[in-house]
């Protein structure tokens, strides 16, 4: 393999990636590489090694906080492709690579008449992107369907595979924010879904949304109709998605908070935990609806920030800042970021 930037195609030199984010935030990259094939991802990396330059993976850019100028190279798995398998009894394998539209993954196995992933429709981003923070709305997440997972190693430039187990999946976490944090990149998942009805309607009011007995497309088209409603549309208000985790706290700091407000939504874990909402924290701090300068907390969601255009990330996270102190002051809670922070 060459290893000078200008004789290896694939590379895009200063490359504008405001709209390679969805908070449509400006930026460029030094170079952008678009990996086709796993040997393409593999060459990416051994270009970058070779000059000694920084990497950063992109995906559909809808959980990422971008700087103004990205160093090094920037690469994208492009990796399009989509198998199935008939599986044992009523299960059916899916290999999706990791350039493939998650939304469209999802179209595409409710076209089938597959279960699994119905109510993953309609989040942002590309399938590599899924494992990263274990993708989950509406009671289901990747966790309950993924196999295994398949990545390079930026360090040695090898593939191997990962079973779901070694993939460390938790609530919005995973190993690849944490040991595995920018050392690899995803080429391929696997997943195992099913031909047996299993509609998962326990979450918020999916249940009231379909029959009693619903088809998958019927789930999908609800989940579909619930988001519209709910969370605003990259393309014409830029956001990513939820900008804070729903924060875990102890049963002691929940009983404390119960107390002050008993209508407190909460959700005890196995661990003994408990989960808050973050946007309900938000709104009850008066912030939903509220705008300064750039940026803004969504009127109808109070856990999406919105960039209304003309703000950089600085901003952004100057903004993100007085949420945080706002809810602190109020409840004692600290709200942790969910999207990542790519380093200028
Ligand atoms: C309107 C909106 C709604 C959303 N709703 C949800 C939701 O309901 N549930 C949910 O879980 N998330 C949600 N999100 C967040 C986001 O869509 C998901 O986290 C998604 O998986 C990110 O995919 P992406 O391709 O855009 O990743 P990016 O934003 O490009 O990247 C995210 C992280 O993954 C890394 N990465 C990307 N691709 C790879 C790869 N191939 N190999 C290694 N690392 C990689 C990046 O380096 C970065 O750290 C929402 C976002 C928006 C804008």
């Amino acid at each position: 393999m060459s290893t000078d930037p200008n004789a290896v195609g694939g590379l895009e030199i200063d490359r504008d990636l405001s709209d390679a984010n969805t908070l449509a935030l400006p930026s460029r990259a030094e170079r952008l590489w678009h990996a086709r094939t796993e040997p393409s991802v593999v060459d990416g990396l051994q270009l970058a090694n070779a000059h000694g330059w920084p990497i950063t993976v992109l995906g559909g850019g809808s959980n990422l906080l971008l700087p103004p100028w990205v160093g090094g190279l920037t690469l994208r798995a492009d990796i399009e492709d989509l198998v199935f398998r008939q599986g044992r009894g009523d299960t059916v394998h899916v290999e999706v690579g990791a350039g493939a539209g998650w939304h469209t993954l999802v179209e595409a196995c409710v076209g089938r008449e597959l279960w699994g992933i119905e109510n993953l429709a309609l989040i942002p981003g590309l399938a590599g992107a899924a494992p990263i923070q274990n993708i989950g709305a509406y009671g289901v997440e990747l966790a309950d369907v993924i196999d295994w997972v398949e990545l390079v190693d930026r360090r040695d430039a090898r593939g191997q595979r990962l079973d779901r187990d070694a993939c460390g999946l938790g609530y919005r976490d995973s190993v690849f924010k944490r040991e595995l944090a920018g050392q690899v990149v995803i080429t391929r998942l696997g997943l195992t879904l099913s031909t047996r009805p299993r509609p998962q309607l326990d979450y918020g009011i999916l249940r009231e949304r379909v029959a009693a007995t619903p088809g998958v497309r019927d789930v999908f088209e609800a989940v579909c109709a619930i988001r519209r409603e709910k969370l605003p549309d990259p393309v014409r208000m830029p956001n990513a998605g939820s900008f804070f985790k729903n924060p875990l706290v102890t049963e002691t700091i929940a009983s404390r908070l119960l107390r002050q407000s008993p209508s407190m939504p909460h959700y005890p874990q196995l661990d003994g935990q408990v989960k808050l909402a973050a946007g309900w924290l938000i709104d009850q701090c008066g912030l939903k609806g509220w705008r300064d300068g750039a940026f803004g907390v969504h009127d109808r969601q109070a856990l999406v920030l919105v960039h209304f255009g003309g703000g950089t990330l600085e901003g952004l996270l100057a903004f993100a800042d007085k949420v945080v102190d706002a809810v602190h002051a109020r409840f004692g809670v600290m709200l942790e970021r969910e999207p990542r922070c790519v380093e200028a």
